[in-house]
């Protein structure tokens, strides 16, 4: 990294964790705390972004913000999200290198924030025309649409994203956006038809019923009382802050703006009735002469076994939901998409979850996880090497804490546990998770064993005290214990045929649209892949797109778990510094050279230690850094001079120099 004199002057804290001495994951979170306290939410590590959650508006997202960090060097002001947002932008629009904004953290840690804040800036420094304006709307009026169908409130965020998103925003070789193509990650669809205590279902079923007119709500045949419906819990209905009514108003302008047809808004939300509708169906047993019981709803001709008949309505409710879900995002990429030239991806997906109780869904966020840590580490580590070849500095090893084997204890095609979970899935037989469970146990303890003689690094870790329905990993960030009931009947995802074929023969096209595989023409008999089989290739596809580009972190962290401003609890920041591996970066970085700086800057700021260079020094200015370092006597393995910069190894020496600029 180069050092700009704002990273020394005038700082509360370090600025940059880089700069941090000594270095402990103590006086890490006291940095941040010192940081937090006197309103500076941002810290660097070199290129990174931290970015803690002040629960409140600072004034410091706004145009005067925006034009003081364009077109400044990223060290040039003091740690900012707009600085990268700048030089993602310029690297994207001047040297044509296409980007990747990856932002993580945990529920409610302002990830969602942040991405959007990336998005107004690039939208308030690229091109201004009318065609540029248009497109510019429709990319950020897509936020309230998927936030209105994928958001909702849970006990850590009143409007969590239940998705994972990742957006290319397209650009033409000016750097004004063309477009944009947006993906989607596995959606919460269990939430549809039931939602833990204190927390709500999406927002949309809300803001329908209040903010819907009441020709509309008759249309619908819906009734404006929540309490109506099975399927919207009652107990947190309203959340403070929350404008449902209005918010409908925003969504419904939105859809118009992305480029939503009336009679497509009036589809959308006639499938959201009907999901509501599905959760108040209810059955009765009826005892048929063979002995079985059979459910009937009055006049309408589905029948099933009565203890599956539940099972089946929510689970349609759940495919309706969720195929609705995946429909908008391709609808939105229609009114958007273009042929691309420049790109900018910004990834908002769930951080690592460790909670009491871990399945299926945590399961599959965590590997996401693995999979971005491990792009994380060989991207920083390909971009300092890029840098040490550039400068014609000797590459020097650095140990690195290499996640490999935990990706490929989770996706090896033959031998990992998603691969294990989908043959005990495909299985003939009496398939359970205890057999799921049973299965891993025997393959995990020989793979550990095998591992154990390479490495004693196994992840997979048997332990006889666990409670036998569980297994436990040990991740990059920590040991999750995971629960593996519910792991069979989550990976199969299945509905019953009958059902897929009666949606298909509803007499309304965006259903039929969203079940082609009910068409009786089209029958096919073969199995649709597994929820895990798709979730690990779209996970893939992901990794790939995102090595192509150059990649910018921001890594969000929640000060509190009160959604409280002002409040900076220790052991919780701590949590998420380990579950972030944010001192592992710190390490990457430092391991080799911790700074870095070009020459000329270099010269002016520390010219006046030395009486050889003082005032002026009028050869090159890689001289007269050479002469300056041999004046100081700063010793010779402490730096290397590269073709453009010099390199210093230890912070050390870099406050040696600061210190004696101050004397
Ligand atoms: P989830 O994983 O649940 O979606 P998230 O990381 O996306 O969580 P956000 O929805 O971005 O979290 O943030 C949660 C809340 O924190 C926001 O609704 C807002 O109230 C507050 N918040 C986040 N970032 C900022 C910010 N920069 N300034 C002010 N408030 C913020
Ligand atoms: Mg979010």
């Amino acid at each position: 990294m180069e050092v700009k004199t704002s990273l020394l002057d005038n700082m509360i804290g370090v600025g940059d964790m880089v700069l941090l001495e000594p270095l402990s994951e103590d006086s890490f979170i006291e940095n941040l705390r010192n940081r937090f306290d006197h309103n500076e939410i941002y810290t660097y590590i070199g290129s990174v972004v931290i970015s803690m959650n002040p629960y409140r508006s600072l004034p410091i997202f706004n145009p005067d913000k925006v034009e003081e960090y364009r077109n400044r060097n990223f060290y040039e002001l003091s740690p900012h999200i707009y600085a990268l947002a700048d030089e993602a932008y310029r690297s994207l629009r001047d040297q044509d290198k296409d980007q990747c904004i990856l932002i993580t953290g945990e529920s409610g840690a302002g990830k969602t924030e942040a991405s959007k804040l990336v998005m107004s800036y690039v939208a308030a420094v690229c091109g201004k025309g009318q065609e540029v304006n248009k497109v510019k709307e429709q990319l950020l009026q897509s936020n309230p649409v998927l936030e209105a169908f994928g958001n909702a409130k849970t006990v850590r965020n009143d409007n969590s994203s239940r998705f994972g998103k990742y957006m290319d925003i397209e650009f033409d070789f000016k750097g004004d956006p063309l477009g944009g193509v947006i993906s989607n990650y596995l959606l919460e669809k269990s939430r549809v038809v039931k939602q833990p205590r204190g927390e709500r279902n999406f927002h949309v079923f809300y803001q329908l019923l209040s903010g819907a007119s009441d020709d509309t709500l008759k249309k619908l045949k819906l009734d404006r009382d929540f309490s109506k419906y099975n399927y919207l819990s009652l107990d947190s209905a309203a959340v403070n802050g929350l404008d449902d009514a209005a918010n409908f108003r925003t969504v419904k302008n939105a859809m118009q703006i992305v480029g939503f047809m009336e009679d497509e808004v009036q589809s959308v939300l006639e499938l959201v009735a009907a999901v509501l509708k599905l959760g108040n169906i209810e059955f009765k047993p009826e005892s048929r002469c063979n002995g079985t019981d059979e459910s009937r709803i009055k006049d309408k001709n589905v029948t099933c076994v009565y203890l599956q008949a539940y099972y089946a309505r929510d689970a349609l409710a759940k495919n309706l939901y969720s195929r609705l879900f995946s429909w908008l995002v391709t609808r939105i990429n229609e009114s958007i998409k273009v042929t691309r030239h420049k790109v900018m991806g910004v990834l908002d997906i769930y951080g690592f979850e460790i909670f009491e109780e871990n399945s299926f869904e945590q399961f599959i966020i965590n590997y996401c996880n693995e999979k971005l840590q491990q792009i994380f580490i060989e991207l920083t580590l390909r971009e300092e090497q890029e840098e040490y070849i550039r400068e014609g500095i000797e590459w020097t090893n650095i140990e690195y804490f290499n996640n490999a084997i935990i990706c490929d204890l989770i996706e090896n095609h033959q031998s990992g546990i998603l691969a294990m979970l989908d043959e005990e899935c495909l299985r003939p037989g009496t398939v359970t998770d205890e057999t799921f469970l049973d299965k891993l146990n025997t393959i995990c303890a020989e793979h550990q064993h095998f591992e154990s003689r390479l490495s004693k690094n196994s992840k997979y870790i048997t332990d006889h005290s666990l409670p036998h329905t569980c297994f436990r990993i040990q991740h990059y960030a920590g040991k999750v214990l995971y629960r593996a009931e519910g792991f069979v009947d989550k990976n199969n995802d299945l509905l019953y045929r009958d059902l897929s074929q009666a949606m298909y023969k509803a007499n309304h096209s965006l259903i039929k649209q969203l079940f082609p595989e009910g068409n009786p023409a089209k029958v096919n008999l073969k199995r649709p892949p597994t929820a895990g089989f798709q979730f690990k290739a779209s996970v893939g596809t992901l990794m790939r797109n995102l090595q192509t580009k150059n990649p910018n972190y921001i890594r969000c962290i929640k000060p509190n778990d009160k959604k409280a401003s002002h409040i900076f609890t220790d052991s919780l920041v701590c949590h998420q510094v380990r579950y972030l591996g944010l001192m592992e970066n710190v390490r990457v970085r430092r391991a080799g050279y911790a700074f870095r700086q070009a020459y000329e800057p270099c010269l002016e700021r520390y010219k006046m230690l030395c009486k050889r260079t003082w005032p002026h020094w009028s050869g090159p200015a890689r001289e007269g850094v050479e002469v300056l370092m041999a004046d100081l006597k700063v010793p010779a393995e402490e730096f290397s001079y590269g073709r453009s910069k010099i390199f210093i190894r230890n912070p050390r020496s870099l406050f040696f120099l600061e210190e004696r600029r101050r004397q």
